[in-house]
C-alpha cells in the first residue's frame, strides 16, 4: 500500500518566513523578476486575466508601473486582440510610429480637425500620400497654423522635393540626431519605393529617452509596453493565438483550471512550433505537472490549485493543494530548469507576497486585490453602508460563464446550458481602494521590507530561501494585531 495522506498541505496563514541575517536595506533591495523565461518584470506582480480585473487600461498601468496585465478571455478573440492593440498603441513611449494616418492631397483642412477631433488625436503631423501610398508632402502644425478650413491639404503641405526623409531600418537613436540636426518635429521613415511604412516624432523619442532614464517598464523591442493575452486549449485557442500574435501580443497564457492534462499538453506543443512568443502554462500544483510541461517547453508555470479568493474548485470537487505547499513542490524543478513559476491566487497581505516569493515563485498573480483599483473594469457596486465597492467574480462562477462561453471553456463547461452547470467560483464584490498605483506601492513596499528582514538583495536571493516556520494557531493569532480597540 502506498502512503494514503501524500504531504501536509500548507498555505500562506500556517508558515512565517525566518528572519535572516541582512546588510540590505528594504530601499536597496531589488525586485525586478521575470514572468516567463523573456519577459522580464520590474516589480513581480501580474494581474489575472479575469473579467473583472484585466482589460486593456489595467494592461496599461500595470506595464507603466513595472508589472504586466494578462488580457483575459472572455471575449471574442477579435475583442481580446483590440484591447491588446490599446495597451500597444498606448505605450507612452514609441520609437516609431508605424503605418501612420496619411491624407490625400485633396483632403480639406476642415476635414483632418474634425478626424483629429473624433479620433481624439493630440499631434496634427501628417503625411500626404497619393492612392499607392507614395509621399507627397507632410503637413505639421506650422501649415495649418495660416489655414483655412477650405484649403486643401495639397495646398498648405510642405513638398516631398523640400522634405529631408529617413529610409526603412534607421534606428531611433538615427533618427533622433537628424531631427536635432534638421530642428524639425517629425520624420517620415519611407521604403525603396518612397512609401510611406512609419514617422520619427521628436515628442516620442524625447519621452523614449525620458522612461529609458527613470526605467520604470520593460519595453518590447519597439519601444510598447508588455502586454500577455489568455487563450485556452484546442483549434479555438491555435486560432485566437494566431489573432493575439498579429495584434502585438507579448506572451500567451494557456489558462485552464488542469494545466497537467492532455489538451493543454497538445496545444503547448503546437504554439511552441507556431510561435516565438513565450507560452505560460497553468494551472498547475504538482512537481510532476511542473516537470511535464517544462519539457514540453512551458516558458513559466501558473501554480494554484484551489486558493482563489472567489474559488470554490476545493469544496465542490474535493481537489486541490494548499499553496505554499504546492509552490515549494514545483519550484523544485522549476528553479533548477530555469523556468519562473507565478503563484496564481489567494494572496490576501503584501506578506503572502514575501512568502510566495520564499517558497520559489518569481511572480505573482493577482485577482481581488487589484480588482480593487479603479483601473480594474469591474464596476462600482452600489452600497448603503457608505463605502465604495466593485465587483470582482471567478471566471467559473455561474454568471461569468453565463456571461461567456470563453469563460465557461475554463471549466469544461461551454457546451453545457445555464441549469446544468457546475460552478467553481462565484461571484461577489470588494472594497474599492483608488488608484492601481497605491495598491501596487503598498504591496511592494511589503515585499522590499521582508527582503530587508531575510536579508535577500535580490528576488532570487529569496527564492532560494525557503526557509519558513509552521505556526500553530496561537501563533497566527499572534501575528495580526491583537488585544487592542482598533481605530
Ligand atoms: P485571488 O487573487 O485570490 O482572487 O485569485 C485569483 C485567481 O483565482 C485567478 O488568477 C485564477 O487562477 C483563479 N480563479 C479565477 N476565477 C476562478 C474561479 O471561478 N474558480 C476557481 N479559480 C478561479
Amino acid at each position: 500500500m502506498g502512503t494514503i495522506v501524500e504531504t501536509e498541505g500548507l498555505t500562506f496563514d500556517d508558515v512565517l518566513l525566518i528572519p535572516g541575517f541582512s546588510s540590505v536595506m528594504p530601499n536597496q533591495v531589488e525586485i525586478r523578476s521575470r514572468f516567463s523565461k523573456k519577459i522580464e518584470l520590474k516589480i513581480p506582480i501580474v494581474s489575472s486575466p479575469m473579467d473583472t480585473v484585466t482589460e486593456w487600461e489595467m494592461a496599461v498601468r500595470m506595464a507603466e508601473l513595472g508589472g504586466i496585465g494578462i488580457i483575459h478571455r472572455a471575449m471574442t478573440a477579435e475583442k481580446q486582440a483590440e484591447h491588446i492593440s490599446r495597451v500597444k498603441r498606448r505605450a507612452s513611449v514609441r520609437y516609431m510610429r508605424e503605418k501612420p494616418t496619411c491624407f490625400r492631397p485633396d483632403v480639406t483642412v476642415g476635414e483632418v480637425f474634425k478626424f483629429r477631433t473624433d479620433h481624439e488625436l493630440s499631434y496634427s503631423s501628417f503625411p500626404i500620400t497619393d492612392d499607392n501610398n507614395k509621399l507627397l508632402g507632410i503637413v505639421t502644425s506650422s501649415n495649418f497654423a495660416n489655414s483655412n478650413n477650405k484649403q486643401t491639404l495639397g495646398e498648405i503641405m510642405k513638398p516631398r522635393q523640400e522634405l529631408t526623409v529617413v529610409n526603412e531600418g534607421t534606428s531611433p537613436r538615427e533618427a533622433y540626431a537628424i531631427l536635432k540636426r534638421i530642428d524639425k518635429k517629425v520624420v517620415p521613415v519611407v521604403n525603396q519605393n518612397d512609401q510611406v511604412v512609419g514617422i520619427y516624432a521628436s515628442k516620442d523619442l524625447n519621452e523614449a529617452l525620458a522612461e529609458r532614464i527613470t526605467n520604470q517598464s520593460y519595453l518590447d523591442a519597439k519601444g510598447r509596453y508588455q502586454v500577455g493575452g489568455a487563450i485556452g486549449t484546442g483549434e479555438e485557442a491555435l486560432e485566437r493565438a494566431k489573432t493575439l500574435v498579429n495584434a502585438g501580443v507579448d506572451v500567451l497564457v494557456i489558462d485552464t483550471a488542469h494545466g497537467h492534462s492532455k489538451p493543454v499538453f497538445d496545444t503547448l506543443l503546437k504554439l511552441k512550433k507556431t510561435f516565438l512568443a513565450d507560452i505560460v502554462v497553468g494551472n498547475i500544483s504538482t512537481s510532476d505537472a511542473a516537470r511535464d510541461l517544462i519539457h514540453r517547453g512551458a516558458d513559466g508555470l501558473r501554480v494554484g490549485m484551489g486558493p482563489g479568493s472567489i474559488c470554490t474548485t476545493r469544496v465542490v470537487t474535493g481537489v486541490g493543494r494548499a499553496q505554499i505547499t504546492a509552490l515549494l513542490e514545483c519550484s523544485t524543478i522549476s528553479l533548477k530548469e530555469d523556468v519562473p513559476i507565478i503563484a496564481d491566487g489567494g494572496i490576501r497581505y503584501p506578506g503572502d507576497i514575501t512568502k510566495a516569493i520564499g517558497a520559489g515563485a518569481s511572480s505573482v498573480m493577482l485577482g481581488n486585490l487589484l480588482a480593487r483599483a479603479n483601473e480594474a473594469p469591474g464596476e462600482s457596486v452600489p452600497s448603503s453602508d457608505g463605502r465604495q465597492y466593485k465587483k470582482y467574480r471567478g471566471m467559473g462562477s455561474k454568471e461569468a460563464m453565463k456571461a461567456s462561453r470563453e469563460a465557461a471553456a475554463r471549466y469544461l463547461q461551454n457546451n453545457e446550458p445555464a441549469e446544468k452547470m457546475v460552478p467553481e467560483g462565484v461571484p461577489g464584490k470588494v472594497l474599492s481602494e483608488g488608484p492601481l498605483e497605491n495598491i501596487l506601492f503598498q504591496l511592494t513596499g511589503g515585499l522590499r521590507a521582508g527582503m530587508g528582514y531575510t536579508g535577500s538583495p535580490t528576488i532570487s536571493d529569496l527564492q532560494k530561501w525557503r526557509r519558513f516556520d509552521r505556526i500553530t494557531h496561537a501563533g497566527k493569532i499572534e501575528s495580526s494585531p491583537h488585544d487592542i480597540y482598533m481605530e
